[in-house]
């Protein structure tokens, strides 16, 4: 008995042990499992884009000639986010007017070449800062250089595409383990600058990302969007208004942090007052606040898979001009009108025939089950970023405009039918035929819905 009571407690003891060492396994392997299908890495970049010259600045057609000076530097900053699987997004933030389609097309290529990542992976946004610098050719037809001016542009964007290129691949080769979460907080500024001022549709909400060491001991960085121009400064410095501002009161908050910005469907919307750099970095203050105070708030984790999709919808055109229409408008006293007809006559030439319609970039991420992420091409008004809330939900929804081209206004049909500078006048400045053709916003929307997943009205 002395013996086999060791035994039998032995083997019950094995027997236990043994039930407990599968239950621990048991419950280690589900953590593992639940830990792999979160475990997501990020990586971040940033590096200066400042010209080392002075050179021409975009945004106002009545400034007369190139810089002077620096209030901040201008600053391409990528976040690359990667899921459990591979998949992997790179989101990147440019202190620019805009982003050239040409830009985006030789980055992308290049990228997708030496990175494997997809086109539908990248995601292009910009500041839309008035105070940086003219570049080949968003907008800047709207600018009176003269042949050595251009020669200037094209040069530095050159050195800018690579510049993209690089900051990409840094954020690529920054991979490694992080916890991602989400929330959102909110800023006042921002008004309707339609008639009636300030009247109008807007929407103060700031999304933001947070990205930090898995332990959450340190922040690497911060993607948060806001729906307004950024046109609080209008003089000869190179600055990145409050949107640069914002960047940079969160990065020197934070030290060892990349702090991402990204316009919402602000196009309609801007800082009002304005027009003095304290202004300018008052908002900056403000909206880094609002995202200090979202960062220091509990914010829902991002888990689960992430997924990229982008497709181009075919926008049209009003109307076209004749040939006579355009010579004539060649002779015109105002260079916008001149600049435009000699785009088109180019156009014409080159193709045999004038564009009637524009590929118009739509994009969506999902960012685990939370988020969905949805970027919008051109200067869009507010309606878009408000419908799409509302359709795609209020909380999980974050809208990017002027992302991955910015090629004209892109006006709701409410605003399209009202016409005026967003609606119609402002197409000029991007050498487009006319306003658009009603319509743009339902294929617009439809476009997201597919995307994102929902059913086709
Ligand atoms: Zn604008």
């Amino acid at each position: 008995m002395k013996l086999q009571l060791p035994a039998f407690r032995f083997e019950r003891f094995q027997r236990v042990a043994l039930i407990f060492v599968a239950a621990l396994a048991a419950v280690v392997s589900a953590d593992r499992i639940g830990e792999a299908a979160d475990s997501w890495q990020a990586g971040v970049a940033r590096v200066v884009i400042t010209p080392d010259e002075p050179m021409w600045l975009s945004g106002y057609g009545g400034r007369s000639h190139a810089s002077e000076g620096k209030v901040t530097d201008l600053f391409a900053r990528a976040a690359a986010i990667r899921d459990a699987e591979g998949e992997t997004a790179v989101f990147v933030s440019l202190d620019l007017i805009g982003v050239p389609i040409k830009m985006v097309r030789e980055v992308s290529g290049i990228v997708e070449e030496r990175l494997k990542i997809p086109r539908r992976g990248l995601m292009f946004a910009c500041s839309h800062t008035h105070s940086g610098p003219a570049l080949d050719h968003s907008l800047s037809y709207m600018l009176n250089m003269q042949d050595a001016d251009w020669a200037q542009v094209k040069a530095y964007q050159k050195v800018l595409n690579a510049k993209v290129v690089s900051v990409i691949e840094a954020a690529v080769a920054d991979l490694k383990p992080a916890r991602l979460s989400t929330g959102s907080g909110v800023s006042r500024f921002a008004s309707n600058r339609r008639d009636p001022k300030g009247l109008g549709p807007y929407d103060h909400q700031v999304p933001v990302l947070r990205i930090e060491t898995p332990d959450g001991s340190q922040l690497r960085g911060v993607v948060f969007g806001y729906a307004c121009h950024n046109t609080v400064t209008g003089d000869y410095a190179w600055s990145g208004d409050y949107a640069g501002f914002a960047q940079l009161y969160l990065e020197d908050r934070h030290p060892g942090c990349v702090a991402m910005f990204h316009t919402g469907c602000g196009a309609d919307q801007n800082p009002l007052p304005r027009r003095k750099i304290e202004l300018a970095m008052k908002y900056g203050r403000m909206l880094a606040t609002s995202v200090d105070e979202v960062l220091g708030s509990e914010m829902k984790p991002v888990s689960g898979r992430l997924t990229t999709k982008f497709k181009e919808v075919d926008l049209e055109f009003a109307t076209l001009p004749s040939k006579e229409r355009l010579a004539e408008d060649a002779q015109s006293s105002s260079y916008f009108v001149r600049n435009r007809a000699n785009f088109l006559t180019r156009q014409w030439d080159e193709l045999g025939h004038l564009q009637k319609e524009y590929p118009y970039p739509v994009q969506v991420w999902k960012l685990g089950g939370g988020v969905t992420w949805v970027a919008l091409g051109g200067e869009i008004v507010i309606d878009y970023q408000l419908r799409l809330k509302k359709e795609l939900g209020e909380d999980s929804t974050w809208v990017t405009g002027y992302a991955n081209d910015v090629m004209a206004y892109i006006p709701s049909e409410r605003v399209l039918e009202e016409g005026g500078y967003e609606g119609d006048t402002s197409m000029l400045y991007y050498q487009k035929p006319s306003k658009w053709k009603t319509g743009l916003e339902e294929k617009i929307v439809q476009a997201v819905r597919e995307l994102a997943g929902k059913p086709l009205k």
